[in-house]
């Protein structure tokens, strides 16, 4: 990889919050890694059209561990003595089930746990080892959601893996600011967005879900915002010289 100014890397960048995401990044001519079960053909054009340098790797990340490894190899071998920054965005999520705990199966409170908690730790401890010494400023944004502070039925494995994601953003945040240079961390709740993920809530069984309704009414009333601006006041709240100040945060608590 050649060098350019600023590095990221972002999960689920092949749609949703993340395809916004990754889409402004490479706008701004920034080098992008992303990772996701599928490439998205759309951000090359982005890339060209801004000659910027966008790798896109195939990855489930429900079973995280080989992707740690690919990164930590890709990172060791990256140019970064010319990079001002390297942020590394935890976005990939998803909801395993609608249902209470008691009608989900193992397989599915496995597979929520794994990608939304275990893929976030084991791609942020990569993360942080591999750049510990780079002289840029190096910054970790986990994806949380409202859900992580907030309890709902029928979305205990959601719920609990955006609840530890917050908390180990917190421990993380603790561990870095004791570190000379240490990396800027946050878990930032993103508002209720219009993507995939609000389709599959819409959609649920009422029976099921009983806040099926209200997520059908946000949608009536225009109350979602779009990734596009999601992803702009994400990468503003990025630049503020305060990130990272706050570790567990919500984009709607900021005028960015
Ligand atoms: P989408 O469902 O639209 O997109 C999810 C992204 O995650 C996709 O790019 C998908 O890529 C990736 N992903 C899913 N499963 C895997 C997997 N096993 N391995 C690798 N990547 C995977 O979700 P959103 O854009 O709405 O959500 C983005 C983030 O925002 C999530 O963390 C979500 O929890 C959070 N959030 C969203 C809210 C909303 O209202 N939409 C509200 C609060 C938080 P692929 O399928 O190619 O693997």
């Amino acid at each position: 990889m050649s060098s350019s100014s600023h590095l990221f890397i972002i999960t689920g960048a092949s749609r949703g919050l993340g395809r916004a995401l990754a889409e402004q990044v490479l706008d701004q001519g920034h080098t992008l890694l992303t990772l996701a079960r599928h490439p998205n053909d759309g951000l090359q054009q982005h890339a060209n059209a801004h000659g910027a340098q966008l790798t896109q790797w195939s990855a489930d990340l429900t079973d995280a561990a080989p992707a740690g490894k690919r990164l930590t190899e890709w990172l060791a071998q990256t140019p970064h003595a010319q990079l001002a920054s390297a942020t590394l965005i935890n976005n990939a999520g998803m909801i395993p089930a609608l249902a209470p705990l008691r009608d989900v199966t193992a397989g599915a409170i496995a597979q929520g746990i794994r990608l939304g908690l275990e893929a976030t730790m084991i791609l942020s401890a990569v993360f942080l080892g591999a750049t510990r010494d780079w002289a840029g400023a190096r910054r970790l944004l986990n994806i949380s959601s409202g859900l992580g502070r907030h309890p709902m039925a029928s979305q205990a494995v959601y719920c609990a893996a955006k609840a530890g994601m917050d908390l180990y953003t917190r421990c993380v945040a603790l561990e870095e600011a004791q570190t000379p240079g240490g990396a800027r961390v946050c878990a930032l709740a993103p508002g209720v967005i219009d993507t995939d993920m609000q389709v599959q809530l819409r959609g649920a069984d009422a029976g099921q879900f009983p806040d099926r309704q209200r997520f059908a009414d946000l949608k009536n009333k225009g109350a979602l915002t779009s990734p596009a601006d999601t992803a702009r006041r994400i990468l503003a709240y990025l630049e503020r010289p305060d990130f990272g100040q706050n570790p567990v945060a919500d984009i709607r608590d900021s005028a960015a």
